[in-house]
């Protein structure tokens, strides 16, 4: 199974208009070939997302940090599915750690916001991982299959969702699972996926690894089997760090 690589920026709460010129300096970089081959999406603050999207033209995509369970209503604050789309967003991150851990998003509530991103026609980056409790336990597998079967709703396709493997413990921290973790990682991933959706929808699902994805580590981390991209926070703000990655991909 032949899967594009993808390499997504997640800009968390940082960024405002004039942060939009690295934006322009990887925009022009993707016109520049990097795009040939390798999908590109940033996801920046809701705020800077119509900014974005007329910056980036067709080479990159666009994609939010968050959705609502809601297409509308009230629900002071939050952002909707269909909101995104409406202002040209293609993907939309749900379940990120940080998320899970600030707002206490469950499983099942990330799995309800897959299924809103995918009723506004959104691909939802469903994230997982374990921390470094769960690591420390022993408990990493159990974790990402248990994450896997109450986070991604039955529908599943490699068109509509990407997984990105976070290990919580390495987001932010500098510090990276060896090579040979982050294969078992992804083999586990590939194969639970295979079994519940297929070989075909299961194979074709874009498995991304992030947590401290860096310049100096890409190559290395994108080499490995049915890792097909990375989920990038810190070093996709700066536009030289974020295409060195790009450039990595295979
Ligand atoms: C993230 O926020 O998804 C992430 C992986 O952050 P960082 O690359 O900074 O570790």
């Amino acid at each position: 199974m032949t899967r594009r690589s993808l390499i997504a920026g997640n800009w968390k709460m940082n960024g405002t208009r004039a942060s939009l010129g690295e934006l322009r300096a990887m925009v022009d970089a993707a016109r520049g070939g990097l795009s040939a081959s390798v999908d590109l999406l940033v996801c920046p603050p809701a705020t800077l997302l119509s900014a974005a999207v007329e910056a980036a033209g067709e080479v990159l995509a666009l994609g939010g940090q968050d959705c609502h369970t809601a297409a509308s209503g009230a629900h002071t604050g939050d952002v909707s599915a269909p909101m995104l789309a409406d202002l040209g967003a293609r993907f939309v991150i749900v379940g990120h750690s940080e998320r899970r851990a600030d707002h206490g998003e469950t499983d099942a509530l990330v799995a309800a916001k897959a299924k809103a991103a995918w009723d506004a026609g959104l691909v939802a980056v469903i994230c997982i991982g374990e921390t470094e409790a769960e690591r420390k336990g022993g408990e990493t597998l159990s974790v990402l299959g248990r994450q896997l079967a109450a986070s991604v709703p039955d529908g599943a396709t490699g068109a509509n969702t990407v997984i990105a493997y976070e290990p919580v413990w390495a987001i932010g921290t500098g510090l990276t699972p060896t090579v040979a973790d982050v294969a078992d990682a992804h083999a586990f991933m590939r194969r639970t996926l295979e079994e519940r959706f297929g070989a075909g929808e299961g194979g074709a699902v874009r498995l991304l690894y992030g947590g401290s994805v860096k310049p100096s580590n890409a190559a290395e981390l994108l080499a490995v089997a049915n890792v097909d991209g990375a989920l990038v926070g810190g070093a996709s703000l700066k536009a030289a760090d974020f295409i060195a990655i790009c450039e990595a991909a295979p």
